[in-house]
């Protein structure tokens, strides 16, 4: 098994991405611990594990409150002594073009976003440097390096996890830690059907167009983007160190 005897830590994983890469991890031998807004999902997250034989507890924090961020931190570090993985996946949308935008719309994408990767980031790290190892998976996406209508917030959210991930990367190397980013295409998730529904009138022609920018010619699957968490928390990427991994089906501009 990949991550046998590591300790993960998966926010936002009550639901699509973070829920299938918490049930991967698990059969890989992991330790979750199952963070989400949610308590209802997050539980349900953690019953599935335990169905299939696995490890996992929910703890239930808010990413962008540092003191719900803290006690979850500390509370998975009572329970399992270690975090071996980190993977920031917890994340909204954010749709509207700026002249539109609502501000408090503007702050809470910002806010989830890139707070909820600091955050559980700034409160693991003390201990990763302590075990001097540790691997952090941060969420970005290929709209980073797109320019698609009406997700200024979103990309701009993306954009700097990207920057984040680099620059987190630099300063603790020296511990033996790695930080990568993933940057998924459009995954069929929860996330992606309520926005389909929001900014479309007919969602399903939405669907379509998405699927015609993608050399795949389809959408991704939550698992799609779990099989490449599972390779950054692995030893087997050893080598990736503050480096984009695109899970997109090969996205073009169409
Ligand atoms: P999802 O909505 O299915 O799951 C996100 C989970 O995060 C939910 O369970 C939600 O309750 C939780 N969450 C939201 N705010 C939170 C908070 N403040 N604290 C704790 N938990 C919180 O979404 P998904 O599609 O699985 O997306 C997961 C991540 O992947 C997001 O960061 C998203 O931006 C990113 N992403 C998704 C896609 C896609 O096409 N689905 C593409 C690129 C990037």
């Amino acid at each position: 098994m990949r991550l046998q005897n590591k300790v993960v830590l998966i926010t936002g994983a009550g639901s699509g991405i973070g829920k299938s890469t918490a049930l991967l991890f698990a059969k890989e031998g992991a330790s979750v611990i199952v963070n989400d807004l949610n308590c209802q999902s997050g539980n349900e997250t953690v019953q599935e594990i335990h169905e299939q034989n696995g490890i996992a507890s929910f703890i239930h924090a808010d990413v962008t409150d540092a003191h719900s961020v803290q006690s979850m931190v500390e509370e998975a570090i009572g329970q399992y002594n270690r975090i071996d993985v980190l993977f920031n996946n917890a994340g909204i949308s954010g749709v509207g073009k700026l002249h539109e935008i609502e501000l408090e719309a503007w702050d809470k994408t910002i806010n989830v976003n890139i707070n909820g990767v600091m955050l559980p980031s700034k409160y693991v790290l003390p201990y990763m440097m302590e075990q001097q190892s540790g691997s952090i998976i941060n969420m970005s996406s290929c709209i980073a390096e797109m320019g698609l209508a009406n997700r200024a917030s979103y990309s701009t959210t993306k954009g700097a996890i990207l920057a984040l991930t680099k620059s987190m990367q630099v300063d603790y190397a020296a511990y033996n830690i790695r930080i990568n980013a993933i940057l998924p295409g459009t995954i069929f998730t929860p996330f992606v059907e309520s926005y389909l529904k929001t900014s479309y009138n007919n969602p399903e022609e939405a669907i379509e167009k998405i699927k015609s920018r993608q050399l795949s010619g389809e959408l991704g699957k939550p698992e799609d983007v779990a099989y490449a968490a599972l390779f950054l928390a692995s030893d087997e990427s050893r080598f990736m160190m503050g480096s984009p991994l695109y899970i997109d089906g090969g996205v073009v501009f169409g």
